[in-house]
């Protein structure tokens, strides 16, 4: 595959008769060039003598490889040409099929593939698809349903193959059908090629119409497809279907590399991996299923079984699902992929996993690394916690995973992989992110840990005791971290200008845990608060292991202080550990409104009166509510434009480093996620979570945000956030004493007051279809108008 066939444009196919040759002849290279020279080939590029030789072996040996149900390799016609399994099968509908046509598969959700008719792909836009599925008592495909649906609708090609349906197809069973309603059966064989080519599993050539398959799958191959017919018109619908029909050149390099696949796959060794292949998936499935879990389908006989998440459950009975179940396994080193399973009604949010046995039989593993594989993954599936909450789709179903499961099963799948002559390079050599709680560490007393990322300073606030926001560049405190396996005392210096380098020392001998401790936490599965299983640590930064120091920096503060500026957190990782007794509680938050404060103008007072403006009191303030008529003003919104005069809102600036920290823990959204040009709608929140008001929080650049607030609750507002911001009223009912993070670094600003001088603000509406037209028309420089014309939904630009 990776040969210099790679640069070969070679559009058309070789001669037919190469079809017929063995694989003597068609390695007979002088003959075949001298016969090329004279005749040359039926392709659309010259230079293709080598190209027609591997492709016409690659047909042929793969004919040779699944020749069977009385049909010799003469009989079976190959394409090799199509890209992937996709194409191919698109191919296979577009020789056999028109659109409109009515065409059977199963159903995506029980293991079909998405080219089999899902609604979201090209088969299931084109074709008329009656899908069929699985009885529920036997969890096999019911051949009596098959039989009376293709009855009732008439299919014109009915497709057999599956991607996670584990059990074997009765093939001849599928050809009646077809017979009796003059369908074509497609057997698409991705999956299962390689147990078919070793006799694994049944082989559908010459009882379907036309076979797919993938070669990169079980066959172990290059990724590219095969199709086969044992019809020689179907053939040439095919060939022409794939080339000029889906594709244009073919890729050569993938020619000689099935070639030599099917040389492989023709060979004792490849019978007997094949055949392992599936008693580790049979002995796979039968071990989840002893360490209790629900096999859906019931069991299987290819290489590959789906597992139910549903078996674990949270104290709620919320269930483990499919998505988190897999990013789970692979954080612990075990790949596998979500996926429906029957009783899932959408594949956005299956139950299942599937796994195959494939990767793992090639490593050499037996029934015994099997055992010990599923008992592992036993084990981090058992130790997830599953939990909910709503989102605005629907609920959104969450995980979190024990820590020492996690990195207990890490370890215990390394030590597998490392039995099947797997080497992990251990970090220091430069494969980061996948640290070992058991990794080597310096020699030297303490080690460095570098933290990094636009995150770092917000995941060590919440993960440290340090108050990292006050940490001024260079300047060092100390820190300690609250692990599940103990207490680390360490120190926390920052590296640069920005909040964005941390450099963490802590004694070598509990380096490793912390590496992966501060890694887990960053990859945000680890169960870190079991009181709430919801709260949720910003993330990802990058955790990088720097080397031996021989002593903790000079720490400029004792750890007494550091106790202390812990303490003045509202919470951190171990905090409740801490919250004995702390200085006096705070102040509850009043704020009264003026009953006699008199009524406001904006700005645009005088405007509104010289255009006839009916004046309103509204939320504090007078305020047009109308100019002509509110019918005819209506109307003008929504077809051209409406502007409003909403400069009685409250624009406020947040700037500083520490800003995103700081509002974070004002407002409900999660404003340090925000990039310069962009906003988020929020909501200003008190001390029990009640909501003050509703905020918009648009980020003008790096470290600097609008905040604009409701009219009628800007004083209150402001009032609070200042209130806040100096220290002064209760933010935490648990710590009463507490604080929001991030108030040293920052600055507030009421941009409509005059002591905002040339920064002053207010705010203006302008709504409408013509809105932009009439902005533009306003005169904007060229630039500012390129910067409009982009703008998207919630985006913000400067003009
Ligand atoms: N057919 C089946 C049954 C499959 O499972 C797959 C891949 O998963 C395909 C076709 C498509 O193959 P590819 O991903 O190479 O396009």
């Amino acid at each position: 595959m990776g040969s210099t066939f790679q640069n070969i444009y070679a559009e058309g196919y070789p001669d037919d008769d190469t079809r017929f040759m063995r694989e003597n002849d068609l390695l007979d290279y002088e003959t075949r060039l001298a016969h090329f020279c004279r005749y040359s080939d039926p392709r659309y590029y010259k230079g293709v003598e080598y190209a027609d030789i591997v492709e016409a072996l690659a047909r042929r040996r793969c004919a040779e490889l699944f020749a069977a149900n009385g049909y010799g390799p003469d009989q079976i016609q190959v394409n090799v040409q199509a890209l992937s399994g996709a194409p191919a099968n698109n191919a296979v509908y577009h020789a056999l099929v028109n659109p409109g046509d009515t065409v059977m598969g199963m159903n995506l959700l029980y293991g079909g593939h998405l080219t089999h008719g899902s609604p979201v792909n090209r088969s299931g836009k084109y074709y008329h698809i009656v899908p069929y599925t699985i009885d529920p008592v036997t969890q096999r495909i019911d051949m009596d349903q098959v039989e009376s649906l293709a009855r009732e609708h008439k299919p014109k090609l009915i497709i057999v193959g599956y991607s996670s349906y584990p059990w074997a197809a009765d093939f001849k069973r599928f050809r009646q059908v077809a017979d009796s309603v003059g369908a074509y059966l497609m057997a698409d064989m991705a999956h299962v090629a390689g147990l078919i080519a070793a006799g694994v599993y049944p082989n559908p050539v010459g009882i379907a119409h036309v076979v797919t398959f993938t070669t990169h799958k079980t066959l172990n191959g290059p990724r590219g497809a095969c199709i086969l017919t044992t019809d020689p018109a179907l053939a040439r619908k095919i060939d022409r279907a794939v080339f000029p029909g889906e594709q244009g050149g073919p890729h050569v390099n993938i020619f000689a590399a099935l070639a030599a696949s099917f040389k492989l796959a023709a060979t004792p060794d490849f019978k007997l991996l094949q055949a392992q292949t599936v008693r580790n998936a049979v002995r796979f499935a039968a071990q989840m299923q002893a360490h209790g879990f629900t096999i859906p389908f019931g069991g299987t006989e290819s290489h590959l079984f789906n597992v139910d998440c549903k078996s674990v459950t949270g104290p709620d009975g919320t269930p483990l699902m499919g998505d988190l179940a897999a990013r789970i396994l692979d954080v612990a080193g075990i790949v596998t992929n979500r996926n429906t399973i029957p009783g899932d009604t959408s594949a956005l949010n299956p139950s299942g996993l599937r796994l195959g046995t494939p990767w793992i039989t090639q490593r050499g593993f037996k029934e015994p690394e099997v055992d010990r594989l599923a008992a592992v993954m036993a084990q981090v599936l058992r130790a997830c916690q599953p939990f909910k909450y709503p989102g605005r789709k629907g609920d959104l179903f969450r995980a979190r995973v024990d820590f020492d499961a996690l990195n207990d099963a890490r370890l215990q799948v390394r030590e597998l992989a490392l039995q099947a002559g797997i080497d992990y390079d251990p970090p220091q050599h430069g494969y980061p992110h996948f640290y070992y709680i058991d990794d080597p560490v310096p020699a030297a007393p303490f080690t460095r840990i570098q933290v990094e990322g636009e995150r770092a300073a917000e995941l060590l606030y919440w993960a440290a005791t340090a108050d990292v926001y006050a940490l001024a560049p260079a300047a060092v405190q100390p820190a300690r971290l609250y692990t599940p396996r103990g207490q680390v005392a360490g120190s926390l210096s920052r590296l640069g200008e920005l909040p964005t380098q941390f450099s963490l020392t802590v004694p070598s001998a509990q380096a490793a845990l912390v590496l992966t401790w501060l890694r887990d936490l960053s990859d945000g599965y680890v169960a870190f608060d079991s009181a709430d299983p919801l709260r949720k640590l910003p993330g990802p930064v990058i955790i990088r292991q720097m080397g031996g120091a021989e002593a903790l920096p000079d720490l400029s503060a004792s750890q007494d202080d550091a106790d202390q500026s812990a303490a003045g957190k509202p919470w951190f990782i171990g905090s409740s550990a801490w919250a004995v007794s702390g200085p006096p509680a705070l102040p509850e938050f009043h704020w009264e409104p003026d009953p006699s404060a008199p009524l406001r103008r904006t700005a645009l007072y005088d405007t509104h009166k010289a255009l006839g403006g009916r004046m309103v009191p509204f939320a504090g303030w007078e305020m047009p509510v109308q100019y002509t008529g509110v019918l005819e003003e209506h109307l003008a919104t929504r077809q051209a434009a409406g502007l409003f005069d909403v400069s009685h809102m409250g624009v406020w600036e947040f700037s500083g480093p520490t800003a995103a920290a700081f509002l974070d823990a004002l407002v409900t959204n999660e404003v340090s996620a925000l990039q310069p040009g962009e906003s988020m709608y929020a909501q200003l929140l008190g001390v029990v979570a009640q909501v003050i008001d509703d905020c918009y929080v648009y980020c003008q650049e790096a470290y600097k945000y609008l905040f604009v607030v409701n009219a009628s609750n800007d004083d209150k507002d402001w009032a609070w956030a200042n209130a806040v911001l100096r220290g002064e009223v209760l933010v935490e009912i648990d710590r009463p004493w507490a604080n929001a993070p991030g108030r040293g670094g920052l600055r507030l600003r009421d941009l409509r007051s005059p002591a905002s001088g040339p920064d002053m603000r207010v705010d203006i509406a302008l709504q409408g279809p013509k809105s932009r037209d009439i902005l533009l028309a306003l005169g904007a420089d060229p630039d500012a108008a390129r910067r409009i014309k982009a703008l998207k939904r919630t985006q913000l630009c400067h003009a």
